[in-house]
């Protein structure tokens, strides 16, 4: 299985791609996850990720794809990858379309999980501090979410457009929103790969 999460912060990105990897046996690649433990080993560019990630702003895309590609491309010598936090933006996802065509295999799904801005605010404030996280305050929470809908949602309609999206409603019990995307994913057309 191929298949990414697209997802605003809070929307249960992390929790359902552990399930999902489970599910398929395959890796569970946590863009925000690489990126912190690259900040944390240090030196110029560990600072300007932090900061980055600090502010809750993007990391700048050559360093996400110096991070991501190597997960991804042993991931997907191993049966597949559920991408969680990548891609963000465009650029960044037809990078992706251009890895996978090289390694010749395609994306599969696009799992799509949305929730309004306040049920996700409120998730976000009530696990502040978990993680090593610097960025769960109401202010870099609010800028957060304004960058996922200018950047990362128009991601929504170019894997729409591909037919492989998989759209969830996330307000739900984290079983309740499994359980709709395993629905949503025998659903897809097999001839939907993009
Ligand atoms: P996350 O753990 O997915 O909420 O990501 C935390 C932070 O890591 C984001 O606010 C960004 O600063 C950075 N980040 C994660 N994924 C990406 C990405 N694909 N592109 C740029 N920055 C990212």
């Amino acid at each position: 299985m191929r298949l990414l999460l697209l997802a605003p912060p809070g929307a249960g990105k992390g929790t359902q791609g552990d399930r999902l990897a489970a599910r398929y046996g395959v890796r569970h690649i946590a863009a925000g996850d690489l990126l912190r433990a690259e900040a944390q080993a240090g030196g110029p560019l560990g600072a300007e990720i932090a900061a980055c990630q600090a502010r809750g702003d993007l990391v700048p895309d050559h360093v996400v794809l110096d991070v991501m590609t190597p997960a991804v491309v042993e991931a997907a010598a191993h049966g597949g990858y559920i991408l969680d936090g990548f891609p963000r933006n465009l650029p960044q996802a037809l990078a992706a379309a251009e890895l996978a065509a090289r390694l010749g295999v395609t994306l599969q799904a696009a799992v799509y999980l949305h929730a309004p801005d306040d049920v996700l605010t409120r998730r976000l404030l009530g696990r502040a501090g978990q993680g090593g996280r610097t960025d769960d305050t109401a202010d870099v929470i609010r800028h957060r979410l304004q960058l996922f809908a200018e950047t990362t949602g128009p991601l929504v309609p170019y894997y729409a457009e591909r037919g492989i999206l998989v759209e969830v409603n996330a307000d739900q019990s984290p079983d309740a929103v499994t359980a709709d995307i395993e629905a949503g994913l025998s659903k897809l057309s097999p001839a939907g790969d993009a």
